[in-house]
């Protein structure tokens, strides 16, 4: 077989129907400053946690958005609440409280009372 410098990828999409939601809108009804963020990552630059792990309160973000709740949790631990994204943010986000939220969220749709 020739080869030729590069490989076709699995196709990947996001079933926006069949993911599981609830944690997004918990969150963005207790802190409705969640629907401004623009994925844009100036987080992600100061976080903390990301100088020791991989943790990217973006991608955690984007996460949430699209109901990809097992990623979630995996994830969500990593976060120290120490708030500093939460001084950075451009759009104003209360980044600490999503945290805090998903968090509870997570919880609460584990126990099914989301
Ligand atoms: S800094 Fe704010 S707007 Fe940018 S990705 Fe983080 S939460 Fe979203
Ligand atoms: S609160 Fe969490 S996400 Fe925000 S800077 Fe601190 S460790 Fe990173």
């Amino acid at each position: 077989m020739s080869r030729f410098g590069f490989t076709i990828t699995k196709a990947r999409f996001i079933d926006y129907e069949s993911n599981d939601r609830r944690i997004s809108e918990y969150i963005s009804e207790m802190e409705p400053s969640f629907l401004r963020c623009i994925e844009c990552g100036c987080c992600s630059a100061t976080c903390t946690a990301a100088g020791f792990t991989k943790f990217s309160l973006r991608e955690l973000n984007i996460l949430i958005k699209r109901g990809e709740n097992k990623e979630i949790n995996k994830t969500i631990r990593k976060c120290m609440l120490c708030g500093k994204c939460t001084l950075v943010c451009p759009r104003g986000v209360n980044t600490r409280n999503v945290i805090t939220l998903a968090k509870e969220a997570y919880q609460k749709a584990e126990n099914h009372a989301v």
